[in-house]
């Protein structure tokens, strides 16, 4: 029998529930989802037991869309996600795979991609993953071989049938059918971190993010500018809004920013204390406020929500019934009532006066840092080694320069001599690159992406396609070191250049080039610099 394309996306028969693909692209059903974070040991240890008894039971309930599996959350090993997942999709239940860069490189990733999609996984969120914190006989060393985005753009690929081999051996592979999803965390501080988080939005859209989970957030003026500046910008996705819910317990761990990226404010978490008082320990204002939050995320026009936090079956069940009891209107008063943030908090857009939310006027302030004389006044902060490695990369590194020209002619002619010629070559390169840069020597360089900030040794989970989500306050989440990019943004915007610092295709560092001359792999279009020209 032949069925049509939106026929197979519905998966209506009497077992299985609609699938996520047809209810955001088809429907405008406000989904629900449900994260399920595996626990440690296998299946059969208690913790195991429950979480297959609760992911069961969210199974029967058809108000819930998709479940969706962590992958080794907060840098933990945890049970895979797949133990539980095959589990659930047997029974009709759509499933969302969480899939991180941290453990796995591109060979791994693209291997676990063909897994999945043989298993009948079809959902799969996108992510760059914790920082490793544990592990057997001491922590364990990240990989970021990758990043979401080079780990959306794989998949993409892997959706439009990859071409794997060459000559006589290479084939095109049978084309996935995977529904690509990935994060954004605009609940942050400040404008060098908010502004990074949606220029990468915008790339992982790009690259092919079909929808969108934010971070946890408890701010909802940032909720709605979420949607407002996703709208200005033509980010044309489905976003579900994230509604973790909260205890005293995990309210206290992220008040110390113990997870990468989540904020819990002074001013919540005093509430929380006083809530935490009551006879029921907070439970009931807890469940509230998700359902609440529900209620925010529907109103300001968010697809669906996606609930988190250690709870039972009950509680989901109490969440849901309660958001759908509140009045239409009712989540224009709950949203100026959960509007957690710093004083100094920065928004792209104008508050709106009368909600208290986000209007669609940019903000004053920002757009006034943008005027000449504010970039000359800002410029002078910059450090002087930044300009006069512009001032280099422009007359030698650029392609069409005089000094490209002459670069490439001496990497002919060093690349056809003796290996003790290259090494000195190279030698002379690592003596200018290691004290300026700290260079790690992987012969792919991302300097010029950066603003002249090495990703090897500056940032922990080299990230070459924007930032992770899990900086505080702009530092990075390992160590008290500012996070790279939001280094790049503040140069790059003394230059009025910011905006454009994630433009490109999806840089992917090539390790056959560790080890050697990246000045020659520049002049020789060896590097992803000639794969970016390539594919521009
Ligand atoms: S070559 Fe690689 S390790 Fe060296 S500065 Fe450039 S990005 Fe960093």
């Amino acid at each position: 029998m032949n069925t049509s394309p939106t026929e197979a996306n519905r998966n209506f028969s009497a077992w299985q529930k609609p699938t996520l693909r047809y209810l955001l692209q088809e429907t405008d059903t406000f989904v629900t989802c449900v994260e399920l974070v595996t626990s440690r040991g296998t299946i059969t240890e208690r913790d195991g037991r429950r979480m297959l008894a609760l992911a069961r039971k969210l199974t029967d309930n058809p108000g819930i869309h998709a479940l969706s599996i962590t992958d080794n959350p907060g840098g933990n090993a945890m049970m895979g996600a797949d133990t539980l997942g095959t589990d659930l999709i047997s029974r009709g239940q759509e499933v969302i795979i969480h899939l991180s860069c941290k453990d796995w490189n591109r060979n791994a990733l693209q291997s676990r991609g063909w897994q999945l999609a043989s298993e009948g996984f079809n959902n799969i969120l996108a992510l760059s993953g914790d920082y490793p914190t544990d592990g057997y006989h001491g922590q364990a060393s990240p990989v970021f071989d990758t990043d979401s985005v080079g780990l959306l753009k794989m998949f993409t690929d892997m959706n439009a049938g990859m071409k794997v081999g060459t000559g006589k051996r290479s084939q095109v592979l049978q084309r996935t059918n995977f529904l690509l999803g990935a994060v954004v965390n605009n609940h942050k501080r400040y404008e060098r971190e908010v502004m990074p988080q949606y220029f990468k939005l915008k790339k992982k859209i790009e690259n092919g993010a079909a929808f969108i989970i934010n971070q946890i957030g408890y701010d909802s003026r940032k909720q709605d500018e979420l949607l407002k500046y996703m709208a200005a910008h033509k980010m044309r996705v489905p976003v579900i809004g994230n509604v973790y819910v909260l205890s005293r317990v995990a309210a206290r761990f992220f008040n110390k920013g113990n997870i990468p990226g989540v904020i819990v404010t002074d001013a919540l978490l005093n509430l929380i204390e006083k809530q935490a008082k009551s006879k029921d320990k907070g439970k009931a204002f807890f469940l509230e406020l998700a359902a609440k939050q529900c209620a925010i995320a529907k109103g300001l026009g968010y697809r669906g929500v996606y609930l988190g936090g250690h709870l039972r079956y009950t509680d989901f069940e109490r969440i849901l019934k309660m958001a759908n009891r509140f009045g239409e209107d009712d989540w224009k008063d709950f949203a100026t009532e959960i509007c957690f943030h710093y004083p100094d908090e920065f928004y792209f857009f104008e508050p709106d006066p009368e909600t208290g939310l986000s209007s669609t006027e940019i903000s004053r302030e920002y757009l006034f840092s943008k005027r000449p004389d504010a970039l000359k006044a800002a410029k002078q902060t910059i450090p002087l080694s930044y300009k006069i490695n512009r001032t280099v990369h422009d007359k030698v590194f650029e392609k069409g320069s005089w000094g490209f020209t002459i670069g490439k002619r001496i990497s002919q002619a060093v690349d056809g001599t003796s290996k003790t010629v290259k090494r000195v070559i190279h030698g002379a390169e690592q003596a200018v690159k290691v004290p300026a840069f700290d260079c790690r020597d992987c012969g792919d360089c991302s300097l010029p992406d950066i603003a002249y900030l090495c990703p090897e040794s500056q940032c922990v989970k080299n990230q070459r396609n924007g930032p992770c989500g899990g900086t505080r306050q702009g530092k990075c989440e390992i160590g008290e070191k500012d996070c790279i990019w939001a280094r790049a943004y503040d140069r790059l915007k003394a230059y009025g250049e910011e905006e454009k610092m994630l433009d490109g295709p999806a840089i992917f560092k090539d390790g056959a080039l560790k080890g050697t001359s990246a000045w020659s792999n520049t002049f020789l279009e060896r590097d992803h610099h000639a794969h970016k020209k390539s594919n521009s």
